[in-house]
């Protein structure tokens, strides 16, 4: 552990999920036991941002979802123009929300890259 440290690592709040030993995070970003060596553990930081987003994603395509409709509703009262190009940016934030949620969905972690740079 003091070994860790005075590589420069700093000690995480996370433990290891194997021996509840805390975490720390080496200079190079890797995520270290000091019991189990190298730990690949999803960054809590990613995760809970991406939480976020998606969270205020859902809010805006909720407000989308009832512009549109609102919109829908007021089509043949006049502003028929102004509405249909509303109702277009609407639906076009409407289409990104769910290109964004698409591309966010959980993908298969990419295969290991094999360190080349053996010195
Ligand atoms: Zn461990």
């Amino acid at each position: 552990m003091t070994e860790l440290l005075r590589a420069g690592a700093t000690m995480l709040a996370e433990t290891c999920p194997s021996c509840g030993s805390p975490l720390f995070r080496l200079k190079s970003g890797e995520i270290q036991c000091p019991l189990h060596g190298k730990i690949y553990l999803v960054s809590t930081e990613e995760e809970a941002s991406t939480a976020t987003l998606m969270a205020v994603l859902n809010r805006v395509e909720e407000l989308a979802a009832s512009k549109i409709s609102a919109l829908a509703n007021s089509l043949g009262s006049g502003n028929d123009y102004e509405a249909i190009e509303l109702l277009d940016k609407w639906l076009t934030i409407a289409l990104r929300i769910q290109e964004i949620k698409r591309m966010m969905q959980p993908q298969k972690p990419p295969e290991e890259a094999v360190s080349k740079d053996k010195k």
